[in-house]
């Protein structure tokens, strides 16, 4: 198959040594390579996360991460609240309602971060702390939102409710600062800004959050997170790692951090900026709110009266690049750009001339 070009919301392009870092044997499990290489690993996620403590890593992808935090902190009956701005969001309320557990939600117009108001005015409204737990996303990948995490910390500390939060698609590309904003605990995956292979959930946790490990009695195995921290500090995981993922995850981070975390949220943000200006010059329209852009993902609507199907098609079968269409209620309605993954100025360049040249081909008939 020729190389495609994927600006995915994940998984992304991974880097030829990334991949080439999976072409070696297997090593045991058990054993003090494997022991050396988690250390790294969690090493190196530590101030991505922004945290000095706990870090698990999990064999799944993210969905499995976040379904590790719902399962390991609370129990059924007890009442959270949600803040999806998207798919995603409603993902993360949906596996806590499976789970038993009460969900409310704070709703948040289409395009718009979570209102630090509205929240502040819920939390308020909540007297007798029946919220236990408050569910949200760093960064929404179905609508190309980004949550100002900073500024939503204060009112949730304020409360003393338990934070989750899905950084699936945030975590690398944009500054997160657990341990001082005081999120209980992040989810996030290596498919997405660590530009690895799908395959590895990570997840950090506060000392609250740590604590409430030991507190419940949950119905959990594969996922419970005691194990996997009791597994992390001799060196390994419960079960059997994707031991090939890690050995990319590995590399993956030494890059990550030999290029620097400070470039990292730079070139994000610098090649969000030049995506949300190349669709608008091209007819787009974002769906993302002025103030709530996130730098991974760019969610936009196609210039009217032209179809996103077509031109995803078009532009996967004729030229090699790969983008998203929209999710759930956005399916046939917007495109999705994804800026994370071993990504360049000069393939966004090519994406933007290409785009340009399907719309022209399919407005015209020109082929
Ligand atoms: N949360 C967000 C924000 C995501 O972008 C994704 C994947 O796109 C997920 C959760 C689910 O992750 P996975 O597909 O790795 O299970």
């Amino acid at each position: 198959m020729p190389r495609q070009l994927l600006f995915l919301p994940g998984p992304v392009m991974v880097a030829p040594p990334v991949l080439r870092a999976m072409d070696r044997p297997l090593i045991d499990h058990r054993g003090p390579e494997f022991a050396a290489m988690l250390e790294r690993i969690i090493a190196a996620l530590r101030p991505v996360f922004g945290t000095r403590g706990e870090i698990a890593i999990l064999g799944s992808s993210g969905t499995g991460a976040m379904e590790a935090l719902v399962a390991n902190l609370f129990t059924p009956g007890e009442r959270l609240l949600s803040c999806p701005v998207g798919s995603f969001g409603k993902r993360f309320a949906g596996i806590a309602a499976s789970y038993g557990c009460t969900v409310e939600t704070l709703e948040t117009p289409l395009g718009a971060a979570v209102d630090p108001a509205a929240l502040q005015a819920r939390l308020h409204a909540d007297s007798e702390k029946r919220i236990a737990g408050v569910l949200l996303t760093h960064n929404e990948t179905s609508t190309g939102v980004a949550n100002d995490m900073a500024a939503l910390a204060p009112m949730l500390r304020a409360h003393g409710a338990i934070t989750l939060v899905d950084s699936v698609s945030g975590l690398g590309a944009s500054e997160f600062r657990m341990d001082e904003w005081g999120y209980d605990a992040v989810a996030t995956a290596s498919q997405k800004a660590f530009a690895a292979p799908p395959g590895v959930a990570m997840v950090a946790l506060s000392e609250r959050a740590r604590a409430r490990l030991e507190n419940r009695a949950l119905a959990r195995f594969y996922f419970d997170l005691r194990r996997a921290l009791e597994f992390s500090h001799i060196g390994q995981t419960p079960w059997t790692p994707p031991i090939s993922i890690l050995f990319a995850l590995d590399a993956a981070l030494a890059a990550y951090h030999a290029g620097g975390m400070r470039a990292a949220f730079e070139r994000h943000a610098a090649f969000a900026g030049l995506v949300r200006t190349a669709l608008q010059r091209l007819g787009f329209t974002l769906l993302s709110r002025p103030g709530a852009h996130s730098d991974t993902v760019i969610a936009a609507y196609p210039p009217p009266g032209s179809d996103p199907d077509p031109l995803l098609r078009a532009l996967r079968e004729e030229y090699g690049v790969v983008l998203s269409g929209g999710q759930a209620d956005l399916a046939g309605k917007i495109v999705r750009f994804g800026t994370m993954g071993d990504v360049s100025a000069r393939d966004l360049q090519t994406a933007f001339e290409a785009i340009e040249a399907a719309q022209l081909e399919l407005t015209s008939g020109v082929a």
